[in-house]
């Protein structure tokens, strides 16, 4: 897990210190998007870019002053929506505001989930935590897939995607309640894909490998007590193996982007995992 990366073999170059450049393009012209979880992180950074690359987006998440001001931040085409992904009627209600706002939804991304912080030994799994992890990172995708696909199938059209993570593929690289729904993800991904395609909906699900969003760092800040923020992001990016690259939020919304898209028009029921080799190297080393 996360203490394994005490070491930092290959601690690379922090984001902060890296150059970027705002992309856009017109992949996702006319396109609508919901995006679940989209307050912050890895949603956020997706809203982004589907903006750029001509779509509106719904941001549906549970943190409303968060939620109102990436909104802002991410000006006239975004929207923002209170939505808690563990209530159906929550996002039942934000698909149809959608619907109502943009007379259209092409684009459905159940991207909210949350860590936890359980014991190690699954002898010691405390259950109360796991039931509340698995309503939202497995039931609320589960509801966010049911009422996509509702407004999706009666246009025979649409594009819905999840986010899974390298933890539901392995074994090792989490806790194990965590690393059970996300496997339960790239599950729901494979078993809505093979009802989809009659409808030409497609589902994908990315698995990423660890970033440093609010998400992880707050929950290694109970594992390292002593080490500040920057540490922590450093300690994060130490998880990469590529040379010259560390996982980033912008890594994940290029896939989105990409799998949102015509470009991956015959791609469904697919998880596309975005960790630099991570898995692979992890498995040799096995
Ligand atoms: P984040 O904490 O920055 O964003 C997650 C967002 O989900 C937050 O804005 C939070 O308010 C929202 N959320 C939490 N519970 C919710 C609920 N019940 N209803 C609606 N919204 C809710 O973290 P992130 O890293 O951007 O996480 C996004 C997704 O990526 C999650 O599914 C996570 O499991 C997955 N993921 C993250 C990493 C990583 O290392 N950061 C790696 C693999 C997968």
């Amino acid at each position: 897990g996360f203490r394994k990366c005490s070491s930092l073999r290959f601690l690379l170059t922090p984001s902060s210190e890296r150059q970027f450049s705002a992309q856009t393009g017109s992949k996702l012209e006319g396109k609508v998007a919901l995006i679940t979880g989209a307050a912050s992180g890895i949603g956020k950074e997706t809203a982004r870019k589907f903006i750029n690359n001509g779509a509106k987006v719904v941001l549906a998440d549970i943190q409303k002053d968060q939620g109102h001001e990436t909104a802002l931040e991410l000006g006239p085409n975004a929207t923002f929506i209170p939505c808690d992904v563990t209530k159906e009627s929550e996002i039942s209600q934000a698909v149809d505001f959608t619907i109502s706002k943009h007379n259209q939804l092409d684009i459905m991304y159940n991207n909210a989930g949350i860590a936890c912080q359980t014991p190690q030994s699954i002898v010691d799994l405390d259950l109360a935590t796991f039931d509340r992890v698995m309503a939202i990172n497995v039931r609320g995708v589960v509801a966010g897939i049911k009422h996509g696909a509702r407004v999706m199938i009666p246009r025979q059209r649409g594009v819905i995607l999840c986010t899974a993570s390298v933890t539901g593929l392995m074994g090792g690289l989490s806790q194990h309640t965590y690393s059970i729904s996300k496997s339960g993800v790239i599950g729901i991904v494979k078993s809505a894909a093979s009802e989809m395609c009659q409808h030409g909906i497609r589902i994908n699900c990315i698995s990423p490998m660890a970033i440093p969003t609010p998400f992880v760092i707050d929950e290694l800040k109970n594992y390292y007590p002593g080490v500040d923020y920057e540490g922590l992001v450093q300690m994060v990016h130490g998880f990469s193996v590529l040379k010259g690259a560390v996982c980033e939020p912008s890594d994940i919304a290029n896939a989105a982007v990409f799998l949102a898209s015509d470009d991956a028009k015959f791609i469904s029921g697919h998880n596309l995992v975005v960790d630099g080799g991570f898995t692979s190297f992890k498995s040799l080393s096995l």
